[in-house]
């Protein structure tokens, strides 16, 4: 397993990050659709999957097998925190 980055939520076979906006001109809440701009947030999600075997990039750089994330897949939303967080994967609504 990879260690945990503490800057995450972690939720079964996904994380998530939020992260608060300023001054950024969105449509609102993407989850209840609340048009109020004020005290929104920004939340990423990534997957967990298993990488069989090292792969090289271009650069030359190495991704080692095991366990990786990705962001293949995955959404991100715009929202209020306690929207969002309703939102993810595996949690109880
Ligand atoms: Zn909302």
């Amino acid at each position: 397993m990879t260690k945990k980055d503490k800057s995450w939520n972690y939720c079964g076979n996904y994380r998530y990050k939020l992260q608060k906006l300023f001054g950024w001109t969105i449509k609102g809440c993407e989850v209840c659709g609340d048009k109020n701009n004020e005290d929104v947030y920004i939340q990423t999600e990534e997957r967990k999957y298993f990488l069989q075997k090292d792969i090289v990039l271009k650069n030359d750089t190495i991704i080692k097998a095991g366990w990786r994330w990705t962001r293949h897949g995955c959404i991100s939303l715009y929202g209020h925190k306690e929207c969002l967080i309703k939102a993810r994967k595996g949690v109880t609504k």
